[in-house]
């Protein structure tokens, strides 16, 4: 905070406030690195005095780069500190003052940007040499990705130290990705650099049921950095271009945007248009294209649940799930099939021996932030024969033997009794080594014919024919307000890396699952243990 500070205020030159405060912790550093005990004024002066005639752009190091840097810093401290110390002066002193600027920007350059405003305080020399903005140029760029042309820059009368100060570090604690507050949909915001902007992009689901369309996403707010100004945020919801809108930094990790102009958001039209012009970007289609009364119900409602925000939300961050070579396939996210809800994302990550599929949006059955399926790679299911592959019986009852031998084996564990059953080592034997068999040996490429069996329904009917292998796995269902949740059993089918399928026994339904193939900044998770958090995190806020 207090590093944040001092950094909100280096501003255009105020004079040396060397001369209107005591040393601050950053000139006390300096000082302890200095062997002599001279006052801190002389050493400046001598600083100054020996920078003077290298200062220009040919100084000695730059001309003959082989010179001894050593030597030449003797002279010079014995030089300047002629008059004010007297001859009984050691005489080889190493002052970081002495170096010429070219150097100090060098090693400036190198620090993080939150340090140079410690620096700026030391002298007028430092505080000088920090006006020159490769430096911070060089923080924008390596700090946050930032590299804004200069011409542009220029242009728009702003300098890099604006642009590191005003906008970035102010603004550091949105960056990310995000999922916002909002009942039981969610959503995702990615919230990134782009120039002299910070951008919360929103990315929504391609059109139902076209899980391997890439993501479509809008802007929901800017900030932006203008010459001399402060930065201004700008909500960019509606149709009717930016307006006056506001970020809130609250607690950690948490976020919210508010709009001044609501009135942008409206249509001439009304509400209708406004329904219209949402249909039509959200799933492509007129309320009479879908015939289904259900599905228009729950459409109605998300319009009128969602729309009453008026971009007035509040942001929860998320990360990408950590990745490990061992894995099955690539962590991330997907895009699925949800029936009459539409397509929804959710987060694949991987917990040991087993792997979770983490609603990013969710419904009003299951909300987002809810684990929607869990796929057990302890139990690999092998398909029926080809002739029986149609047959749902056959499949059923794979499966729901599966099913009862995960259960048996967890009673056992929960018991945890002395003397386990004798079903315990003939029924974890087998299932378990070849589920690690399987997994470890994945044929890549290598695929068995797959189809539907008959009476299961997929929105989707562009499935894959081929997959890798199956597990077993459940499902998260419940009724309408996430009433009277229950996990039930079903098939995770492993198409490629990009591709799978979870088949809802119970429901006789089949949800295909797409990666989504953007890419998004600063999201990864600092460590495995802050990605393991967050999940429980948004999991209990939806519960
Ligand atoms: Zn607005």
């Amino acid at each position: 905070m207090a590093v944040c500070a001092r950094l909100c205020g280096v501003g255009p030159a105020r004079g040396c406030r060397r001369r209107q405060q005591r040393r601050g912790p950053a000139e006390a550093a300096v000082a302890d690195s200095e062997p002599d005990t001279d006052p801190e004024e002389e050493r400046i002066e001598a600083g100054a005095a020996s920078a003077g005639p290298g200062a220009g752009p040919g100084a000695g190091a730059d001309t003959d780069p082989d010179a001894d840097p050593g030597a030449e810093r003797v002279e010079a401290g014995a030089a300047s500190a002629g008059p004010g110390v007297g001859p009984a002066a050691p005489p080889a002193r190493c002052s970081l003052l002495e170096l010429p600027p070219e150097l100090l920007v060098e090693i400036f350059a190198s620090l993080p940007g939150t340090d140079l405003p410690s620096l700026a305080q030391v002298c007028t020399k430092f505080r000088r040499i920090l006006h020159t903005d490769t430096i911070w140029r060089r923080r924008c760029r390596e700090e946050y990705g930032a590299c804004e042309s200069p011409r542009r820059l220029e242009s728009a009368g702003v300098s890099c130290r604006d642009v590191y100060t005003q906008l970035l570090h102010r603004y550091r604690h949105i960056l990310g990705l995000w999922q916002p507050d909002i009942g039981p949909y969610g959503g995702l915001l990615n919230v990134v650099v782009d120039g002299l902007f910070i951008i919360g992009w929103m990315y929504l689901p391609p059109h139902d049921p076209h899980v391997d369309d890439p993501m479509r996403f809008k802007p929901l707010f800017r900030i932006h950095l203008m010459e001399r100004r402060s930065a201004t945020v700008e909500c960019m919801y509606g149709h009717k271009g930016p307006h006056n809108g506001h970020v809130q930094i609250g607690k950690k990790d948490e976020f919210s945007t508010k709009c001044n102009q609501t009135d942008h958001h409206r249509m001439s039209g009304g509400r209708q248009e406004e329904f219209r012009t949402w249909l039509k970007e959200e799933w492509g289609r007129t309320l009479e294209d879908i015939f289904h009364e259900h599905m228009q119900e729950l459409i109605l409602m998300k319009f009128i649940y969602t729309s009453q925000y008026d971009n007035c939300l509040t942001y929860r961050r998320i990360y990408l799930p950590p990745s490990h070579p061992d894995d099955l396939i690539k962590p991330g996210l997907f895009k699925g099939t949800y029936g009459s809800h539409g397509l929804e994302l959710v987060m694949v990550s991987f917990h040991g021996q087993y792997a979770r599929g983490t609603k990013i949006t969710g419904d009003p059955n299951i909300p987002a932030g809810q684990q929607t399926v869990e796929i057990d790679l302890r139990h690999r299911i092998q398909l029926p024969d080809a002739e029986n592959l149609c047959n749902f019986n056959e499949l059923s009852r794979i499966v729901l033997e599966v099913h009862e031998q995960v259960r048996r084996e967890q009673q056992q564990e929960a018991g945890d009794s002395p003397a386990p059953p004798r079903e315990q080592p003939a029924t974890r034997g087998p299932g378990g080594a070849a589920a690690q068999d399987g997994a470890a040996s994945a044929p890549a490429g290598q695929g068995q014919p797959f189809v539907l069996p008959v009476g299961v329904s997929s929105r989707n009917e562009k499935y894959p024919r081929t997959c890798r292998m199956c597990f077993y796995g459940t499902g998260l269902i419940a009724g309408h307000g996430f009433t009277s949740p229950e996990r039930t059993p079903g098939v995770f089918v492993l198409f490629d890396e990009n591709r799978f399928g979870f088949l809802w026994l119970e429901l006789k339904s089949f949800s295909l699952y797409s990666r989504v193939q953007a890419t998004f900044r600063n999201a990864d998770a600092p460590s495995p243990q802050a990605f393991e958090e967050m999940l429980k995190n948004i999991q209990s806020l939806s519960s």
